[in-house]
């Protein structure tokens, strides 16, 4: 299970910021400088939230003045000079009361007091500290903000940073909230880090996904007719789909998983059985109510009762009419109520699935299970749902429909170590094939005090599990970091990064073991011993979802997809438009077109020279060049999109590596 909830600015721990890094704190600090720089300008602002965040930092204020980015030299002015007076941050600790009275003369993340204009988010903040904990203020210049740290130690510190953009967000991230401006920033050690940032950064909008997406016709998004984040996949992306399907399809059968297909839904009962409602509500579509026939017959005379008892209780409450069997007006309103109940407790209220595993874990249970069954290993390219804000919706890479690279294996506790060495290798593989060579994984394992709260209370599982998944890693040689207390709730996980050939990090996958959902759900196997025993379940998306993984691929590759992976592979060119030509390159097309190769022929009186630059333009991976001489010796020239002319050779040498090429997927 992958829980795709955004994070919103919860008050971190003190774990939390301990774990800061050195850089973090540094952007961190920024984003007070930010703000003492907005208060010079705007003495009224009102700040709520300024963490540091992946690539920087942001602040969230509230102010009258729509801050744009033609606003920003002016507000970077200010911020180099609080940067040059090299101000302290200076700690304090206060007390609960003192801090009050300091939001409400509007101190609280402002230069100054501020009469009238009282420091509501700050105010609200410091409810949300615990009972106990330390309150602290730091201080830089007049600057004054409500913070737990920490910091750099000096605004000097900070030696480069630019304001990259402003953008609207809830104060809380809760829509009921006010809306505020979250202006974002990032900052550096050195000019050269980040220097080094914007050039990636420009390098990134080259390579924008939703940019070469839409250039090269991969996929479309139709809020009017289809719905926001829900992505129509053109011919061109389909074949981007269907390949990376083709792949998983093949190194899971060589793996020996077995293919499952499940339905996009499934009633209340199985989420509340796996947990995801409530808990998980929010991500979720809301559920459609779906009556059987009696069911509704039954429904219309609870209605017609409820009516009948509403009058009731109004001329009972009028005192028109004398109270049958000496009901009260309050009896009778209770009664409404639990008419009521039964009613919205009624009929099948069936959900869009966000994840795949409760339909698995179904087919786990529709068969008898033995020891000789396992490991039980289902895949399944699945098509899930998730609700997200729509303001967080971003082009192929947060949507609202996705079709996930699924598989669950069930396997006994002496079968576990291997089936993940397995996964593991097969995350490898793939990153092979794709080229990707600086990756990292992410081992999230629980808290021994936090049993029975935010994990699942089996202690030895957990030890067992979590030793065992540390053994392959180190076995393997993976480079992984160790993070605890971050498990989920049923077992630990291993999330995957991986970095494009631009140097941008992404979370691709995740790779989980579950020793608590195949419980709840009664899933059983028989042993040796002829005893029922529950399965380990490991939860695995090498792939990710195609939204998200094909979203990664268009900028990692720049659109310029491997000859295997391009939506156009090959397109064949006459220079000129004679007959013999013509047909010479037709055979070629043909017999390409025969063995399964997506190929094109422009066979047009246009000069070779645009004829080319079409092909460029539109990424076609090989240019199969034929003039005059080409036909009469049997030859082809060949040229490769990006690296130009690699020479003519004979035609069944050309077309025997063009296949080949497509076979390996080579990079
Ligand atoms: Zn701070
Ligand atoms: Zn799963």
């Amino acid at each position: 299970m992958q829980n795709p909830a955004v994070p919103q600015p919860e008050r971190k721990t003190l774990d939390d910021r301990e774990r800061m890094s050195e850089l973090e704190r540094l952007r961190h600090s920024c984003a007070h400088v930010l703000a003492t720089a907005i208060l010079r300008i705007w003495p009224d602002a009102q700040f709520a939230y300024g963490p540091a965040v992946e690539n920087g930092f942001y602040y969230d204020l509230e102010l009258s003045h729509r801050i744009s980015q033609e606003d920003f030299p002016r507000i970077e002015e200010e911020m180099k000079k609080e940067i040059k007076a090299n101000h302290v941050f200076e700690k304090r600790t206060m007390t609960r009361e003192q801090a009050i009275l300091d939001a409400q003369s509007g101190r609280l993340g402002g230069l100054a007091e501020r009469p009238g204009n009282a420091s509501k988010f700050k105010l609200d903040l410091l409810n949300q500290i615990p009972e106990g904990e330390a309150i602290s203020y730091f201080q830089n210049g007049d600057f004054i903000d409500l913070c737990a740290g920490p910091h750099v130690m000096r605004t000097g510190n900070i030696g480069a940073f630019k304001l990259t953009t402003v953008a609207s967000a809830y104060y809380k991230g809760d829509e009921k909230n006010p809306q505020l401006q979250r202006i974002y920033g990032t900052a550096f050690k050195n000019k050269t880090q980040l220097e080094e940032w914007v050039k990636m950064q420009e390098e990134a909008k080259r390579r924008d996904h939703r940019k070469i997406g839409a250039e090269m016709g991969l996929y479309a998004i139709d809020t009017e007719f289809v719905g926001p984040g829900m992505p129509l996949w053109l011919p061109k992306g389909t074949v981007l789909v269907e390949e990376l399907e083709r792949l998983a399809k093949e190194t899971e059968f060589q793996a020996g998983y077995v293919r499952v297909r499940t339905p996009h839904l499934a009633k209340e009962k199985m989420y509340r059985t796996s947990g995801h409602l409530p808990y998980y509500a929010e991500s979720m579509f809301p559920p459609m109510e779906m009556l059987e026939e009696d069911e509704r017959k039954r429904r219309t005379q609870l209605t017609e009762k409820r009516a009948d008892l509403i009058q009731l209780a109004e001329s009972i409450e009028r005192a028109v009419s004398p109270n049958p069997n000496g009901m009260t007006g309050e009896q009778v309103r209770h009664d409404i109520a639990k008419l009521e109940a039964e009613i919205s407790l009624m009929g099948g209220r069936y959900y869009l699935k966000a994840m795949n595993c409760p339909h698995h874990h179904r087919i786990f249970a529709a068969e008898p299970r033995s020891y000789r069954d396992l490991p039980l290993r289902l895949a399944e390219y699945g098509c899930c749902y998730r609700y997200e804000q729509s303001g967080e919706l971003f082009g192929l890479m947060r949507v609202r429909s996705l079709n996930m690279n699924d598989a669950h294996i069930y396997c006994t506790p002496e079968q576990f170590a291997s089936e993940f060495r397995a996964v593991n290798e097969m995350y490898l593989k793939y990153f092979k094939v794709f080229g990707l060579e600086k990756y990292q994984m992410r081992f999230s394992t629980h808290d021994p005090l936090k049993l029975g709260l935010k994990f699942v209370d089996e202690p030895e599982l957990w030890k067992q599990t979590e030793d065992m998944v540390r053994q392959v890693l180190v076995d393997s040689g993976i480079d992984f970091v160790e993070v605890a207390n971050e498990a989920a709730f049923y077992g630990p996980k291993i999330d995957v990064q991986v970095w494009s050939i631009i140097g941008r990090e992404f979370t691709i996958a995740t790779n989980q073991v579950d020793f608590a959902v195949p419980k709840r759900f009664g899933l059983l196997y028989r042993d040796r011993d002829n005893l029922g025993k529950t399965p380990l379940c490991i939860h695995r998306a090498p792939l990710g979802t195609h939204e998200r993984f094909i979203g990664f691929l268009i900028e990692h590759y720049a659109g310029n997809f491997p000859l295997w992976l391009a939506p156009e592979q090959v397109r064949v060119l006459t220079v000129g438009d004679d007959e013999p030509l013509a047909t010479y390159a037709r055979g070629i097309v043909d017999e390409l077109h025969a063995n399964f190769v997506r190929v094109e022929g422009d066979y047009s009186a246009n000069k070779i020279n645009g004829k080319v630059q079409d092909a460029e333009t539109a990424k076609v991976h090989t240019m199969l060049v034929v003039g005059g001489r080409d036909r009469e010796a049997g030859h082809i020239s060949v040229r490769l999109h990006g690296k130009g002319n690699v020479g003519a050779k004979p035609r069944p040498e050309v077309i025997a590596d063009i296949l080949a090429s497509i076979r390996e997927r080579r990079a």
